[in-house]
């Protein structure tokens, strides 16, 4: 988040962001409630002040820790294909920027959201919005894990490129649960998958398009 330059959400920006959303229906989202979320959260108030103007953009861009911010129609992508509903309890992996967490709690949805980067969940402390969204808390820890002891989630989304199904994680799922994660296909590239957990606890698999994101990686950092 940006910490020397005054959080304006100024006219500009509010233009920029009515087209980021048109932009994002051109591309095929269609789910009212994430282009609303989007349309309404500066996006510019989660990157360095040398981004006010690009904020906008359809792209991924640098935060701390060698980390990224997703690109809005990733975030808007991942959203779409969990079917937010008010009230859903949602496990985040990957709180980076926490931004992806903040259009999960204008939505309504609880957030739990994981990051395994200290930089970055320091952050946390300051989060622009806590005093918007009483129904975000966020956690230091590694993602492989979860949070057992608030488990179980009605929907579960994985912000960082999985190399398998992290198994934890899908213990963590409720019954008709949602998981939205990118599983590796190549070094670069995933390909994102829905998994539903079904009544007998086996998993129906949906596979969309393909993305790129940075690694999930096991354990936590010390600093
Ligand atoms: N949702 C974020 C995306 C950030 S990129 C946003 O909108 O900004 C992915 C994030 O996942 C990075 O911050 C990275 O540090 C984090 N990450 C990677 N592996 C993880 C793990 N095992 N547990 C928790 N966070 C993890």
């Amino acid at each position: 988040m940006n910490k020397s330059a005054p959080l304006v959400d100024a006219y500009l920006h509010k233009g920029l962001r009515e087209k980021l959303v048109l932009l994002l229906r051109e591309k095929g989202i269609t789910d009212e409630n994430v282009l609303t979320a989007i349309g309404k959260i500066p996006r510019h108030f989660f990157l360095d002040s040398a981004f006010d103007k690009i904020a906008y953009e359809d792209r991924a861009f640098p935060i701390a820790a060698d980390q990224t911010i997703s690109q809005p129609y990733t975030v808007a992508y991942q959203t779409q294909l969990l079917q937010i509903k008010k009230g859903d309890k949602v496990l985040e992996i990957g709180t980076g920027s926490m931004y992806q967490t903040s259009v999960l709690a204008e939505m309504g949805a609880q957030v739990f959201t994981i990051e395994r980067q200290k930089q970055l969940f320091d952050k946390t402390a300051k989060y622009v919005f806590k005093d918007l969204y009483l129904n975000v808390q966020f956690f230091f820890g590694d993602g492989f894990e979860g949070l057992p002891d608030l488990a179980p989630f009605d929907k579960i989304l994985i912000t960082a490129a999985a190399p398998h199904l992290p198994e934890k994680l899908w213990a963590q799922l409720k019954t008709s649960g949602k998981m939205i994660i990118p599983l590796d296909e190549s070094e670069t590239a995933q390909r994102m998958m829905r998994l539903t957990k079904k009544r007998d606890g086996s998993v129906k698999k949906e596979a969309f398009d393909q993305f790129s994101f940075v690694p999930m990686l096991q354990g936590k950092t010390q600093k």
